[in-house]
This record gives structure tokens, sequence and C-alpha cells, in this order.
């Protein structure tokens, strides 16, 4: 018997925490032997190319990964006709952690949190130790005539002793754990599951992973059976390769047909409409990698909630190691789907060095730039497409331009994704981009327009809007919560100021208006004065307008708050208590309508006028559609009028 050695101390701090592990993912062991296996194949052919060019005879088929399940020993055998280890390969490979990609792993398990990146990046060969109590590993190296055993039951040691094995690669068997009451092993015995797992981390591993797979079907009936006999079952078993190898990405773009792209979209993203826009990207030189990304019809039914995760599936050379992986999407396209497969990641990398790893940032600034690319091709040639697109992720861009504009206190202009927006306008059945906004634009309108409201249809018929329709200047209509603030933010879109109907005014008036205009606030100074009195609280200031036509009062605002941008506000979770943030109010009276004389009239009479200017007051808010701040007292003003 051979002398039991010690692992070294570090691979036995992590082969404890392996063997303890409370971590759920333990299948992640499978796509670690597996990634050993190919690495070892991948070496041994490599070597043979070497030696002769011709590989010796040798040749990508030649090799293969063989899983094998005896559930009656519970042992589970993963075969690879790989390089092999000698016995000191072995001891040292197989013995310290510093071996092995593990060894940045290793500098993070101080923190029993860290766990985590068992399941999401593996730890390489121990991760095995999670699921098996016993592990065998028999190799012989290539060019090497004697065969070893490296055997371990966990954390008390290894031994190495010689043993036979005919053919060079390496066999390893895992001795599977019973069951307990907190943790199911049975399932790795089940070749179902070992088929899922293989399709799941390892279906582009480039040589066959095979396994026997039981199957039944029905026996041929004999020729003299009567015509409604029943056909018996019977078991067999029959040799599958359970991964399909080539991954779609890196196949030639000219033999993937449509529907391989949308076969893979389907099965990969579980979305059974087939997706708006696909984006096969390969780049070479000094980053080298493969995406595929899917723009999809529609949002997951979780888009819009806490839930959703957003991010594209990294691949190492063929091996899944994280699923969404959010560092490859920037936030304002995170409705895309997609993968990307880079060659020079090592598979044990962890989230925290993921995302500072220098290549992973230029591939996703490459990413964010093919995506803006391809949004304005869709914008600018497929606009339906393109709407439909909108649609489901308009608001989400929205929400991301917002935060980046914010974050940077607006000094970063992002005026690439502004380009992606859409609105209903008054002027147009269709929607609408600022680019298209200002192409339109009639000689002498200066400003970019919008009110907000609850739909075109009520922004159109507010009081607001009359002089500037009627010019025939087109207004933005902003129907969702986030955009007067992201206008307020954004600004201006080259060079054209974003303006609020209602502070729109000056440029409205001609010259002899504008006098007239200071003229008429002159004479109704006191009125003004008394009218705003009367408002005490409600109002921060009456005043006269010329920009209103036919209606006899607006409500404006002045200062940074608006009446929507109030409403937006104090409808936010968390709203309730917090000092309120109040539009300041500005009640404006139209200079041309009668409803001045008549207010000049009555103002000596301090009751009715403060009557009339409630009154005022409340009509103006029901046209900006918000509700009368008192109603019974609306209600008994109206009374008062009538009786
Ligand atoms: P990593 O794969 O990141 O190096 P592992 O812990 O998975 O770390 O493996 C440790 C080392 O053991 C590998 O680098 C390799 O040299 C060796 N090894 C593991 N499995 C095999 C195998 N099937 N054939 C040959 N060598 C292997
Ligand atoms: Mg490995």
């Amino acid at each position: 018997m051979s002398q039991t050695k010690q692992f070294q101390a570090e691979s036995k701090r992590m082969l404890d925490l392996m063997i303890h592990s409370i971590y759920t993912h333990k299948e992640i062991f499978l796509r670690e032997l597996i990634s050993n296996a190919s690495d070892a194949i991948d070496k041994r052919y490599y070597q043979a190319l070497q030696a002769d060019g011709t590989g010796g005879g040798l040749t990508r088929e030649s090799f293969e990964i063989a899983l094998k399940i005896d559930k009656t020993a519970r042992t589970l055998t993963v075969t690879d006709n790989g390089c092999g280890m000698n016995a000191a390969e072995l001891e040292s490979n197989l013995g310290t952690i510093a071996r092995s990609g593990s060894l940045q792993f290793k500098q993070e398990i101080g923190n029993a949190e860290e766990i985590d990146v068992i399941g999401q990046f593996g730890v390489g060969f121990y991760a095995a130790f999670m699921v098996a109590d016993e592990i065998t590993v028999e190799s012989r190296k290539i060019g090497e005539e004697d065969a070893w055993r490296w055997h371990s039951e966990g954390a008390e040691g290894f031994t190495v002793a010689p043993c036979e094995k005919a053919d060079v690669g390496t066999v390893i068997r895992l001795r599977i754990k019973e069951n307990t009451e907190q943790e199911q092993y049975d399932e790795f015995l089940e070749p179902y599951r070992l088929r899922e797992l293989v399709k799941r981390y390892s279906d582009y591993i480039r040589y066959p992973i095979r396994a026997d797979m039981p199957g039944s079907r029905p026996k041929p009936l004999p020729e003299d059976a009567p015509e409604d006999a029943q056909p018996e079952w019977e078991t067999y078993t029959e040799r599958q390769t359970l991964n399909s190898m080539t991954p779609l990405w890196r196949k030639n773009k000219n033999e993937i047909t449509e529907e391989d792209y949308n076969g893979f979209y389907r099965e990969a993203f579980h979305d059974y409409e087939p997706p708006l826009r696909i984006v096969h990207a390969a780049t070479e030189g000094d980053i080298t990698y493969q995406a595929l990304l899917f723009l999809p019809a529609k949002p997951p039914a979780n888009y819009y909630s806490k839930e959703f995760e957003k991010g594209l599936t990294l691949y190492s050379n063929g091996v899944m190691i994280m699923e969404r992986c959010k560092d490859l999407l920037p936030d304002c396209f995170s409705f895309v789907r997609g993968i990307v497969d880079t060659q020079d990641l090592s598979l044990n990398i962890s989230r925290e060095m993921l995302q500072h790893d220098r290549q992973l940032k230029r591939i996703a600034a490459n990413i964010e730039k093919k995506l803006k690319a391809e949004l304005k091709s869709l914008l600018e040639e497929e606009r339906e497409k393109y709407h439909a697109l909108y649609k489901s992720f308009g608001l989400n861009l929205k929400y991301a331009l917002y935060a980046i504009l914010s974050q940077s206190y607006g000094m970063q202009r992002e005026d690439a994704l502004a380009a992606f927006l859409e609105f209903t306008s008054t002027a147009r059945e269709t929607p609408v981009t600022f680019a298209e906004y200002i192409a339109a634009m009639p000689e002498g309108q200066e400003y970019i327009y919008y009110a907000s409201g609850e739909s075109a249809a009520q922004i159109k018929r507010l009081p607001q809007c009359e002089r500037l329709t009627e010019k025939g200047w087109e207004i933005l209509c902003l129907t969702d919560d986030v955009d007067e603030f992201l206008f307020r933010i954004l600004r201006e879109i080259e060079g054209k100021e974003l303006r609020a109907v209602a502070d729109a005014g000056e440029e409205l008036e001609s010259e002899e208006e504008k006098t007239a205009l200071e003229s008429a606030k002159e004479n109704a100074k006191t009125l003004l004065a008394a009218c705003k009195e009367a408002l005490e609280g409600k109002v921060a200031e009456v005043t006269l307008t010329t920009r209103l036509k036919t209606h006899p009062v607006c409500l404006g605002t002045q200062g940074g708050v608006s009446l929507e941008m109030e409403r937006v506000l104090q409808s936010q979770p968390g709203a309730e208590g917090a000092p309120p943030l109040k539009a300041e109010r500005v009640l404006e009276i139209n200079a041309n309508h009668p409803i001045l004389q008549k207010l000049t009239a009555i103002q000596e009479d301090a009751d009715t006028l403060k009557r009339y200017a409630l009154l005022l007051y409340n009509q103006a808010l029901l046209i900006e559609g918000f509700p009368v701040e008192d109603a019974v007292e609306f209600s008994n003003a109206i009374c008062s009028l009538m009786v």
C-alpha cells in the first residue's frame, strides 16, 4: 500500500469547503471534469500535430469523452483519451491547488459569503468533492508505459500507486455520496440528468461527449400477429453523443439559416416568438470573441419588475461560465439576449475579477457600439419593426438615458441614445423622433416643444397649446412619468432647446402684443394682487398672459418643478411623509378674454372676487388634468353663481 500524502495546506482548505459545501449548484462539478478532459485532449492533439504535422494518425475524430454510470456501485466515470498524467503530475496537479486556475479563487475564500462563486465559476477538479466521497483517477501519460492510480477519500489526503491501463488518457471515477435528508445526490446517477447538464454547460465542447442512454421502443410484431395486436415494449440502451459540439456562433455566417438562428434563440432563451433582429459578430485581433445577439420581439414577462436581470451568457472557449453576465450589456440595452464566447478567459474567474477584466470591458464596449448601429439601421430602414421594439423597450431606454445623464449632472451627452426615442405628437398620427421633428420645423420655430399629460388627445386640448398648434408648430406629447424629468436634463437636441409649452410665451408675441401686455399688467396691478391674496397658499403668482387664445385661464409654474413633475414625485413609493416637492403654481389670466373685464368690474367686492379667483384656479387645474383641491367648496362656489 502506498503512503498517504497530504494535500497542500490551501488545497485542504478548499477541499473542506467542497466537502461541506452547502452550495446548491453542485452540478457544476461535471462541467469542470469535462472541461479538464477537453483540455487534456487539446494538449494531446496539439502535441501530435507538432510532432510530425500529421497528428501521427490522430484526427479530431479519434477523441472522445465518455460518461458512464453504475447505479449499483454508485459510481460516475468520466473517461478521456487526452494527454494523461504520470505519477508526479497526478501528485502535483491534483494535490496542489496552486496548480490549477483555482489559485485566484483561493484568495477569496477567506470570506464565507464568497462560497457562492463556486457555483458560478467553478473551482476545477476539487468541485467533484461536492458530490463524491471517494475519487479515483487512473491515468497514463502520452509516451509512457506505466499507468498510475490517484485515490482520495477527502481531506485526509491521497495516495498514488501504479495500476494497469491499456490506453493513454485518464479515467476519473467518482463514488457519488449517499442521499442525506437535505441533499439528493442520486440525480447524478441518472443518464437524463447528465445529458441535461452536458447540454447546459458543455454543449459546445469540441469533442463528442458520449454516454449510453436508455430508451424504450415497441418490439416488432410477429408476422402472424392479429390486426389489433398491441406491440410489447422493450428497453434498450443506445450510445449517444450528448453535446452539439460546434457552437452556432462559431460557424460561418453563410452556413447558417434563419431557422438555425431562430431555433437556437428559441431553445436558449425560451422565447417562442422569433427575434426581431439577429446580430452575429466575431472579432479577431487583439480581442477574440464571438457574439450572437438577439433583439426580442417582446420583453420577457418580468422585464419591468425587480426580478429581471439583464445580461448575456458568457462562454469561455465553448464552456458556459456565467448566465446573465451583466457587465457585458449596458442598461439601455438590457432587453437584448444573447451569448458571448471569448477564448482567453479563465474558467475560474470570479465575479469581482470579471468586473475588472479589461478584455471583457472592451468586448462590452464593442457590443454596445454594434447594438447602437443595429438599432439605428432598424430605425432608419424598418421603421415599423423599430416601432414594435420601441413599444416594448422604449420606457427602459428612457430610464437608462435619464440615469446616465443624471449621474453626470447632465454633463455627459448621450445624443446617440436620445436619437432612439420616439414620441407621439400633436401634428401626426405616427410616432416621431427628435430628428424627424427638427426636420419638420417650419421657418420661425426655434424650439422643440413638449407638453405632459395623460394622452395626446388631452394634451392637444390644453389651453397653452392652442396658439402653438395654430402656428403649425408641433408639440411632443409626454405621457410617461420619466419623460419630463428626462427632457429637463436633456435640455437641448442638436442645438434646439427643449421647451415646455407652459414656458412658451415671448416667442408667440409680437412687439405690440408685448407692450400691450406690459401696460395691461400695470393697469391690473391691484386686481392681480387681490387675486393672489384670494388664492393665498395655492399659487405663487397671478399674472396676465397673451399666449392663450380662446381660453380664460391656464396654470403655469415657475421654478424647477412642473405640475407633472409634482404629480410623479408624489406618486413615488415612499413619497408619503417626505416633505412634498411642490410646483410653484402661477395662475395666468388671458389678457384678451372678457373674464378680465368682469374681474375688474367686481374687484371692489372682495367676497365675489375671492369666489371668482377660486373658480378660475380650479378650472385651470381641471383643464390641466388635475383634480380640484376642494370639490365641495368648488361646487358651492358654482351654485352661488347660479342662484
Ligand atoms: P485547471 O483546469 O484550472 O488547471 P483543475 O483543478 O480543473 O484546474 O485541474 C488541475 C490540473 O489537473 C489541470 O491543470 C491539469 O493539468 C490536470 N488535469 C485535470 N484533469 C485532467 C485530465 N482529465 N487529463 C489530464 N490532466 C488533467
Ligand atoms: Mg479545470
